[in-house]
Order: structure tokens, then sequence, then C-alpha cells
């Protein structure tokens, strides 16, 4: 492979770079993995674990995702190895019992938010956020598909974070840079690189951290994170931090089978040849005690509903005493009780998605959507109708499908017991309720 000039020059002084090596690693092909949704288990396929993250498993090969039914239904998610070290230190780093706010600052398109939305206790609560507006779309369905009710979705700049003091108990900042942690998998960002770039983001994370960390609670977590080895956007960044606001946190032991992760200045740094993954960086640090006491939020209002509309919605749910339903613009939501006062703090930020859309009643009939059937909080006893693979793709590619089956009405689209949708069955026919917007186009 052949890199951008003065790239190599550039790294040469990172800690643990080796020239040789690593440019061998680069002519091998990327590793392909992929992490399970713990709130919806299926059979494994056939893989080898990625050691830090006990849900995931590298692939013999790159399958074609857009063809298995389970990839749309939310019970795995493609991500690189590497990265899901952010789960690892997560959780070295915070009580798995506690409730916590978690924010997750540049999240598009969800690969950090899915996996924290697993490790979290089901008491906190995780904003994902993205400012870029056209990103927003891919982090709203990859945030539905996983199907955790304790995740908001909002579009803001991190400045519109910063009215917002001492709020987050964690904030993860995975932080847009120049991307050359990624030119095994993706050749064509070897094209953006240049110095003038590492500096322009270097200059920009700044900015995004100055924005954010009045935001974090004194002794809360940060975790920032790049898929870059600059120096500049790396190491420095976490020096600036030190100067200012955070202190360090103690170096973790890594087990002998991570393969040769590389501690500098409070971060972990992966090289292709050395790990089995791409090139990222991740620091673990505690924002000091003192200043920034949690001010008052702007709330946010709910309207909620009247007592009939809350009996027809609450045959859909598993144990809808837990949860809270509110009406906006005529579809019902639900959002967990646990996390209501929490979620109510956030009426300052631009929400895209606040708890889980259940539907609209029409004619004293909830019209399902599709948020609640990829949402862990469904009902078991609601019908389900099983397909193969086949009749599976078809429904997802929102195709005709001839049924034979006694049921009738609303019902749960199912493969291997997952639900990828809704459909209405009436005699000789069956209405597919899959999202337009989502349907298999291949
Ligand atoms: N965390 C994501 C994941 O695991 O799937 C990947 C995040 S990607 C490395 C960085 C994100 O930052 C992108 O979605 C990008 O749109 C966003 N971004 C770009 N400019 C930004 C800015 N000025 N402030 C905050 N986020 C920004």
């Amino acid at each position: 492979m052949q890199f951008p000039a003065g790239f190599i020059q550039h790294i040469n002084n990172c800690k643990g770079f080796d020239e040789v090596a690593f440019t061998q690693a680069h002519q091998l092909p990327t590793p392909v993995s992929i992490r399970y949704n713990p709130q919806k288990p299926v059979e494994k396929m056939a893989g080898s674990p990625v050691p830090w993250c006990a849900e995931a498993l590298y692939l013999p090969e790159r399958p074609l995702f857009v063809f298995d039914p389970l990839f749309h239904a939310g019970a795995y998610y493609v991500q690189e190895a590497s990265s899901m070290f952010t789960g690892y230190l997560f959780r070295q780093f915070t009580d798995d019992k506690k409730p916590l706010h978690i924010l997750d600052v540049c999240a598009a398109p969800g690969g950090k938010s899915t996996l924290i939305a697993g490790l979290m206790s089901p008491q906190s609560l995780l904003v994902s956020n993205e400012v870029i507006k056209s990103r927003v779309t891919i982090l709203k369905e990859n945030i539905v598909k996983w199907g955790n009710p304790n995740v908001v979705v909002s579009n803001n700049d991190p400045r519109d974070f910063s009215g917002m003091n001492g709020f987050f108990d964690v904030i993860i900042v995975d932080a847009p840079c120049s991307g050359s942690g990624l030119f095994r998998k993706e050749p064509e960002a070897k094209k953006e690189w240049s110095i003038e770039n590492v500096n322009h983001c270097s200059l920009r994370q700044q900015r995004i951290l100055e924005d954010i960390i009045p935001a974090l609670k004194p002794g809360g977590l940060l975790l920032y994170a790049t898929c870059s080895y600059a120096y500049e956007e790396d190491e420095k960044i976490v020096e600036i931090l030190l100067q200012n606001d955070f202190e360090p946190l103690p170096k973790i032991s890594v087990p002998a089978e991570f393969g040769g992760i590389v501690f500098s200045k409070s971060g972990y740094r992966f090289y292709p040849d050395k790990i089995t993954g791409e090139g990222f960086f991740i620091a673990a640090l505690r924002k000091k005690n003192g200043g920034d006491e949690q001010t008052n939020q702007i709330k946010k209002q709910f309207i909620p509903i009247n007592a009939d509309e809350k009996n027809i919605v609450a045959n859909y749910l598993h144990q809808p005493e837990n949860y809270f339903f509110f009406k906006y613009k005529e579809v019902i939501y639900c959002i967990p009780e646990i996390v209501k006062s929490s979620i109510s703090a956030l009426g300052g930020l631009h929400l895209i998605k606040s708890g889980t859309a259940l539907g609209s009643i029409k004619n004293n009939e909830l019209i399902p959507d599709h948020e609640l059937a990829m949402s862990s909080i469904i009902s078991k006893t609601i019908p389900r109708l099983g397909l193969n693979a086949t009749d599976a793709i078809t429904y997802l590619r929102k195709n005709t499908l001839q049924i034979n089956s006694n049921l009738k009405g609303w019902c749960l689209i199912t493969h291997k017991n997952i639900p990828l949708g809704w459909a209405k069955i009436i005699p000789g026919r069956l209405n597919n309720y899959f999202p337009t917007e989502w349907r298999i186009r291949k």
C-alpha cells in the first residue's frame, strides 16, 4: 500500500510505531467483526472471539449482511474491533449497577452508542448526539434497531450542551479526525490525509472538548477517541486536558491475549500489526472535583395520554406499569419511568428520538409503529408469524408475500424468533408495514 507523502515521517515518533510491521499489516485484508445485541439473542455465526468484547466475533469472511434478515432486525451491529475497546474501558471505570447520565457527543452512525447501550444499567440514560443533520437519519435507524428504550437521539452542536452544567456522569467524544487508522479498511481516506488536515482536526477536537467539558460532572469520566495515529490528535489533546480540568486514571492491566495494545499518556494505541483490528486511540480521564455545580435544566413538557388510550397501548408492552406514556403529534410514545426525570431535563436539546414510538390510535385500535417492533419492551404475547430466510427477505423488500396463516389482524413478523416489523393479516392478504425508507433495494 502506498501511504500519502509525509505520512510515515509524521507518525514515525509515535509510541509503539514499527514501520516495517505496520506496512506489512497494510497488505493484509481488513478483519470483519460484528457485535451481538444482548437484548436479541440469536445463534451466533462461526467466528473467533474479539478478546476485549464478550458479545463480539471476528468472521472468517465478509458475508452480504444486507441479505441477512437478522442484520435488519438489529440482532448484531457490524463494527470495527479496535473501537469496541471503548466498552471495555467504560466497564473498567463505571459501576454497572449505578444510574448514569451518558452523552455520546459525536455518535453517528451509532457504533459506540449501541455498544454502551448494551453495557449500561437499566436505570441509565444515554444521549446519542450527532451535529450533522444528514447523519442523524442513519444514527436514529441504528438506535431504533438496537431497541433499547433508555437511549435518546439528539441533533445538536457540542456547544448546545454548555448550559447543562455537570449533568453527565460519562461523556464519550469519538472525535472527527484525519482518519489514518482507517487507511486499510477505507483506502479512500488516504486522499484526505495531509499535515494541514491533521492540524485542522486537532483544533476542531480541542473546540469540541472545550464546548462539552462543562456538561461533565466533577469526578465524571471522559472517554476521548480517534481513529488517527497523529500525536496532534491523540496525546497532545490528552496533555491539554490534563493541564486543565482532568486527571489521569490508572493504567488498566491488559490481558496477554488482547495483543500489543500500546499505553501512551493515559491513552491506548491500537496498531493493525499488533492487534486484530484497525488503527484507534482512546484515553480515559477523570474530571477534577470542584466547580461546575449542576444547574437547573430546561424542562421538557410531556402531554400525557388518557386512560382509554393507555388501556389500548398497554396490551403491546411487557410490564406496561414501568412506563410513562405521552403523545406528540398524534403518536403515542413511552419512556421508562425510571429515566423520566432525566429525559425531562433535556428540554433545551433538539431531540430526534425521545422514548419509543408505539403508534397512533385510530378507531380504538393501535396502528403500531416500527420502533415498537424493534424495541426490547414489546410484549411477548403479541401474535407472531415466523418466516424463513427467503420469505423474510421478501418481507424486507416490501414485496407481496403469499402466506397461509390462521392469524388475523396485527402481527409481528419474525425470523428466528427476532421481530422484523409489522404486518396486518386480513382474509386472503398480508399487508406489509415494513418502513418503505428502510426496505432492501438491492
Ligand atoms: N461514534 C461513531 C461510531 O462509533 O459509530 C463514529 C463517530 S465519527 C468518528 C465522528 C462524528 O463526528 C461524525 O459522525 C461526524 O459527523 C461528527 N462531527 C463532525 N464534525 C463535528 C463537530 N464539529 N462537532 C461534533 N461532531 C462532529
